[in-house]
């Protein structure tokens, strides 16, 4: 039981804004950096001090997020919900090239809409349109964005 001593009093290295781990080193600026909010104050603590005050700050613990991407929202829209959020979809022609890059451009938004669902169905490809726009709806709400022009 001795070896496990140490276990907790690993020190762990986190934002000095907002308190979160995903801190990464962002070579543009040589410092380490928060993904989260892009603060690059970074402090280190033992994991039980990081979480009291993450505790102290947001009122609750800290909970690892599985992240399941097969959880959310957009795994369970029906495909008919599915079509019509890619019909709304300002970018719906970006998406469709980020999943079949020579898609042919010289088609109308429901024409095209028709071909891509066919494929995406034949191709077995569903998962991946979900995938993609749940990416999009993320970065939106960061103001950035991801969905991109697919230069092939
Ligand atoms: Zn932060």
């Amino acid at each position: 039981m001795q070896d496990s001593r140490d276990y907790d009093e690993e020190p762990v290295v986190y934002c000095a804004k907002c308190y979160s781990l995903k801190i990464k080193y962002e070579e543009a600026i040589d410092a380490d950096c928060c993904m989260d909010c892009g603060c690059s104050d970074v402090l280190t603590s033992s994991i039980d001090e990081w979480e009291k005050l993450y505790e102290q700050r947001y009122g609750h613990k800290f909970t690892v997020k599985t992240h399941d991407p097969k959880k959310s929202f957009i795994f369970k829209l029906p495909l008919e919900k599915l079509k019509e959020k890619v019909f709304k979809d300002i970018h719906w022609r970006d998406i469709i090239q980020n999943i079949y890059p020579h898609f042919p451009g010289g088609l109308g938004r429901a024409d095209s809409l028709i071909l891509f669902f066919d494929k995406l169905t034949r191709d077995n490809r569903l998962d991946d349109l979900r995938l993609l726009l749940l990416n999009h709806y993320r970065n939106k709400g960061n103001g950035r964005e991801e969905v991109k022009k697919c230069r092939g």
